[in-house]
């Protein structure tokens, strides 16, 4: 997958198109990203343990990563991800402006 957590991504297809947010999650195996506050909807609850009053939950919903592409942070520009190498590393790098989409390690 070229889109990882914490990136920040934009939405270019499907309903939720134009919106942008961070990946909150990524499911490799089918292939699609859960955005935090994109494709939220809502879902009415019968009341559980854990909820005994039940009611409205939000869920964030999965979205496929084909319809998903980065934000460069160098550049600010929605681009395409390619690779790079940084010492030994392989390091993913924005096609427009070159520059690393690594996160800095906190
Ligand atoms: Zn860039």
């Amino acid at each position: 997958m070229k889109i990882k957590k914490n990136d920040n991504v934009a939405v270019i297809a499907g309903k939720d198109r134009g919106k942008t947010g961070l990946v909150e999650r990524v499911f490799p195996t089918d292939s699609k990203v859960v955005i935090t506050g994109v494709a939220v909807y809502k879902k009415s609850v019968k009341p559980t343990r854990r909820a005994p009053k039940g009611g409205i939950i939000e869920i964030n919903a999965k979205i496929a990563v084909s319809n998903v592409a980065i934000i460069c942070p160098s550049c600010s520009k929605i681009t395409k991800v390619g690779y790079g190498k940084s010492g030994d590393k392989k390091i993913r790098i924005c096609k427009k402006c070159q520059g690393s989409l690594e996160l800095e390690k906190k």
